[in-house]
């Protein structure tokens, strides 16, 4: 197979990658302000459509139109963040005429099909059940992403399984291919295991088989709790298991029903985000018998989208001084929009370090801080500013923790440190091109890939990251950016990490910008270099055909 992230990419023969697939997804982020996004994972499944529409591959997505989608975040008067929930609708959607029935809780659910495809993205069909014939709990299934308790996340999740295959049949569309992003997309193996029994009286064993042919499944969560599970009883009562027996269900996804496990007990491949979670994502699932084998995709980001056009240029040219205006040009940028919504002015020549992020503890948001002897120097003696931003679930208090922690830290240095609320793509579209450095500090090996950072990397925004992810497979310390810690994994990682952190900071970053700017400027077209390519989404789904649409031999047990 491949030896290196990208070196397969000529060696594939165009005409081969004729699969049609069907992506699945519970959300996609193909535009800031259609807000049917999260974070990594929908943008990833947009970069990936817009990849598929200008490689001209044969992919169709398959989602839900989000009336509310996820939360915008407010700031209240201390700075505590709270959750608001404005209703969208969007002009620009097609009506395909295609409805389709899901029976939820014993109702036939209507879902109307909408096609989306404006954002230079391969086909999209989103499926909407806010209509007037529903009754109006169900109207709400599709209201919030991620939103409510669990019997929604079923509803939301059958409307996404059951209710996508059909809208398929309905439209014609016949795929060689269905791609599970996540394990929200279950059902949908589900119902093609129905459509086998039912229409070609075939036994659940068989069924199971050929549905298996057909599958590929993405798995993205190296925390075992963040893999849903639910119990066989709701299910039964929603109507998920489709008429399959207790102990068929059991075979498929345990008990409880875990999501993951059936996803790889589905898939005839699986694919971890990188290398290091191919690792991870083996050896969590190795207990699970008849799983799909794990292998590595390393996510990608789509240039057209994340690199800015200025410093693409630049870049081509080979012309350090150039790529330098460039760079500053995004980060005025950046500054103005800063000032815009904050009324806090940063400094053009003072190093500006980002860090945006969900609010979820392992990505360790603030570690930055923990040592105010270290730390408050550099910010009060104008050598450092930090600009921050992230949102973590609303129901979830150790984010508001985070946040609250953020808005803290802005009070307390208001020249130097800003927090940005309601982090999105236009958010993170201004900081992964207008930052001078990437800060980026999970506890590994928990984020299994991370993409916030190639889209600095492609804008020569340097990454400071520790060894978790992609960055093992980008990083060359010193060259492109920098890693701080050795990988090490242990109860006093977060000690070590900080520790690390400060040395790489003081010893090399800082003195670097300041001193030494002609490295710098060396150092962001290296980092633009050894990543534009490698880590582009074009590149993911260059692999997604060859390791795994293409590949037709069933393997697993
Ligand atoms: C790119 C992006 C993400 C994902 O980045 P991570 O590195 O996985 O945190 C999340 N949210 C937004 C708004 C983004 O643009």
């Amino acid at each position: 197979m491949r030896t290196k992230t990208g070196e397969i990419n000529e060696a594939l023969p165009a005409g081969r990658r004729t699969k049609l697939v069907a992506y699945f997804c519970m959300e996609y982020g193909l535009a800031s302000s259609f807000r049917i996004y999260c974070g990594g994972l929908g943008i990833l499944a947009g970069d990936l459509l817009k990849s598929a529409r200008d490689l001209g591959l044969p992919m169709v997505g398959i989602g839900l139109l989000w009336r509310q989608g996820y939360y915008r975040q407010m700031l209240d008067e201390r700075g505590i963040p709270f959750p608001a929930y404005p209703t969208y609708r969007y002009d620009f959607l097609k009506d395909t005429g295609v409805k389709v029935k899901v029976v939820i809780r014993g109702r036939q659910v209507a879902c109307r099909v909408w096609l989306v495809d404006r954002f230079g993205n391969a086909p999209r069909y989103l499926l909407d059940t806010d209509l007037p014939e529903n009754e109006p709990a169900d109207r709400w299934i599709t209201g919030q992403l991620y939103g409510w308790f669990e019997e929604e996340r079923v509803a939301q999740e059958m409307v996404l399984g059951i209710g996508g295959v059909r809208a398929l049949r309905a439209l014609g569309i016949d795929p060689d291919v269905y791609h599970f992003n996540e394990g929200h997309a279950v059902f949908a193996g589900l119902e093609l295991i129905r459509e086998y029994m039912q229409g070609l009286g075939l036994s659940f064993a068989d069924a199971w088989r050929r549905t298996r042919e057909r599958i590929v499944f993405t798995t993205h969560t190296p925390v075992k709790e963040g893999n849903e599970e639910h119990g066989h009883d709701l299910l039964r009562y929603m109507g998920a298991d489709l008429g399959l027996t207790y102990g068929q269900m059991l075979r498929l996804g345990g008990d409880p029903f875990n999501m993951t496990v059936a996803g790889l007990r589905l898939a005839r491949m699986a694919n971890a985000v990188s290398r290091l979670h191919a690792r991870t994502a083996g050896s969590m699932w190795a207990e699970v018998t008849g799983a799909a084998p794990i292998i590595a995709i390393t996510n990608g980001v789509h240039l057209g989208t994340w690199q800015d056009e200025r410093v693409a240029r630049a870049a081509r040219a080979k012309d350090p001084d150039e790529l330098w205006r460039a760079h500053q040009l995004c980060k005025g940028e950046l500054i103005e929009f800063i000032a815009g919504r904050t009324g806090v002015r940063l400094q053009e020549n003072v190093l500006l370090i980002g860090f945006a992020r969900r609010a979820a503890s392992y990505k360790r948001g603030g570690l930055i801080f923990r040592r105010p002897e270290i730390i408050e120097p550099l910010l009060s003696s104008g050598r450092l500013q930090l600009v921050l931003a992230g949102k973590g679930h609303p129901l979830d208090d150790a984010g508001t923790d985070i946040v609250a922690g953020f808005t803290a830290v802005a009070r307390r240095h208001p020249t130097s440190v800003v927090f940005l609320p309601d982090y999105d793509m236009e958010i993170g579209r201004l900081l992964t091109r207008g930052c001078d450095v990437w800060l980026n500090n999970p506890r590994r090996p928990m984020e299994a890939c991370g993409t916030s950072g190639m889209k600095a990397a492609v804008n020569g925004v340097l990454n400071l990251s520790v060894l978790d992810g992609w960055w093992p497979e980008a990083c060359e310390h010193g060259v492109n950016g920098w890693q701080f810690g050795d990988g090490y994994e242990g109860p006093d990682q977060d000690e070590r990490d900080l520790e690390a952190l400060y040395r790489v900071l003081c010893e090399e970053v800082i003195p670097c910008y300041y001193e030494r700017p002609e490295r710098w400027r060396t150092m962001m077209a290296n980092s633009i270099a050894s990543t534009a390519a490698a880590f582009s989404a074009d590149r993911t789904l260059r692999e997604y055909y060859e390791l795994m649409y293409e590949v037709r031999d069933y393997i697993g047990g």
